[in-house]
């Protein structure tokens, strides 16, 4: 996308192509304005046009340009907290509440893209949270019991069915979460795009908001070259991809920005591709510095963790990627990366993501902190809920908060680049 390979990598060599969207010229008037076309912003959209009101999605770059194009693919469910922390932190009501959406929210996604045919490589075999050594077993003991205390449908696999099913011994068990699964996240959004388009939807790309007239009963959106959308509703599903000009700069302040990179192999022949995650979940470890890996439905390995390829980190991660992979699985010893590309992961302080309210009617959700497909598409259906009038604030499963900027930001995001290299520099095994 625009050029850059190390953007979008295996998601835009192997995507099926984008719809065709124009910058917005002239003015339009529609009830709601989204900004951002992600999987948040285009399931508002999607979700507002089925609904019946009209609805533009304005798009600073391309369909996915975001964390929305650049990702894993895993679709999980939950956040990073425990389940049982959730109501310790929201209270029982918003903390059930919010738990119920999020354990829910791979089928929404899943049906999703069944009911709209979406060309996507979805399988929904589950996830593998993967034990390293015994302190990351005692943490998944005690996810997988908060989590069948709820009825969901998760189980802990001892260190040899982990072998079995990841393909390498290295894991001391694992959370196999049968609720969850793994798609093209590119071709995900894309298709949420053709089907919002569809459904009566507008969408503009390379046509980045950068200013905001409150008209009284009504707002003025201005791009930057000239264009206007006047809109009853401002929908803001920017996360941690705010074009510069933005308006309401506060949301960015309040993310701290975590860099994720991924690698992938060339298809692997069959009988090693069957040597590794046979069963097609899609996995990662519980490492701080952890590492992701994925097939795609080519049989390409998609194996990923924390750092930016940039600077001396891109022949940093690069190494260290060859060397864990070779150490996982010596029989892809000789194989290379054939395609590499990194995002950034919006990150708030409690790993719990924000809802606020900027002015009249207009709302913004961010801060998925490294889940944002299931839970992106979810909070997007329900922002149309509010739009639409089908519900008031106080139905969501999350409670409206001030935005808050985040301490040390700079320090922090500079930490975690430079933390991460020096992690896989120093030879960190996987
Ligand atoms: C490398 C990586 C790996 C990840 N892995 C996973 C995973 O496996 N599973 C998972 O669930 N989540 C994962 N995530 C997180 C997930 O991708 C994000 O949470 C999710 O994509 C956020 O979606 P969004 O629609 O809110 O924002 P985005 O997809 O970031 O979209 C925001 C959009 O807003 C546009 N925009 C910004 N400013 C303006 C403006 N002023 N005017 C118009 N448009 C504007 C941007 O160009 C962008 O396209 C990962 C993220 C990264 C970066």
């Amino acid at each position: 996308m625009q050029g850059d390979p190390l953007t979008h990598g295996l998601w835009e060599a192997s995507a099926p192509p984008a719809p065709d969207t124009a910058p917005l010229r002239g003015r339009i008037a529609v009830d709601v304005a989204v900004i951002g076309a992600g999987f948040t912003g285009l399931s508002a959209a999607l979700h507002v046009a089925e609904g019946g009101r009209s609805v533009a999605v304005l798009e600073a770059a391309d369909i996915g340009f975001g964390a929305s194009g650049r990702n894993v693919g895993l679709v999980n469910a939950g956040l990073w907290v425990m389940p049982d922390e959730l109501p310790q932190r929201l209270g029982p009501v918003y903390g059930q509440r919010l738990l119920q959406a999020l354990s829910d929210a791979p089928s929404v996604v899943f049906e999703l893209i069944a009911r709209h045919g979406i060309a996507c490589e979805p399988v929904r075999h589950g996830t593998l949270h993967c034990a390293v050594g015994a302190r990351g077993l005692a943490g998944l003991q005690r996810r997988a019991s908060q989590w069948q205390r709820l009825g969901a449908p998760v189980r802990l696999l001892d260190a040899r069915e982990s072998a079995a099913r990841t393909g390498t011994p290295a894991y001391a068990g694992a959370l196999l979460d049968q609720r969850a699964g793994t798609i093209q996240p590119l071709a995900y959004v894309r298709g949420l795009a053709r089907a919002a388009l569809a459904g009566g939807a507008a969408l503009h790309s390379h046509s980045a908001i950068v200013g905001v007239d409150d008209l009284g009963t009504s707002w003025r959106l201005r791009t930057r070259d000239g264009g206007e959308v006047e809109a009853d509703w401002i929908l803001v599903a920017t996360n941690a991809y705010a074009a510069p000009g933005s308006p309401w700069p506060e949301l960015s302040g309040e993310l701290v920005r975590l860099p994720y990179f991924n690698m992938a192999t060339p298809p692997l022949p069959r009988a090693l591709r069957d040597t590794i995650l046979p069963g097609g979940e899609g996995a990662w470890d519980t490492r701080a510095i952890l590492s992701s890996l994925r097939l795609d439905q080519a049989g390409r390995l998609v194996f990923g963790s924390i750092g930016a390829l940039r600077g001396a980190g891109r022949a940093i991660h690069r190494d260290w990627g060859r060397r864990a992979l070779a150490r996982l699985y010596p029989q892809l010893r000789g194989i290379d990366f054939e395609h590499e590309w990194y995002g950034w992961i919006g990150t708030t302080a409690d790993a719990v993501p924000r809802l606020h309210s900027l002015g009249r009617n207009v709302v913004s959700f961010s801060g998925y902190n490294g889940r944002g497909i299931a839970p992106g598409t979810v909070f997007g259906r329900e922002l149309s809920r509010l739009v639409l009038g089908q519900v008031g604030f106080d139905a969501l499963p999350l409670p409206v908060v001030d935005v808050a900027r985040a301490a040390f930001k700079p320090w922090r995001e500079g930490f975690y680049e430079a933390g991460a290299g020096l992690v896989h520099a120093a030879g960190a095994r996987w």
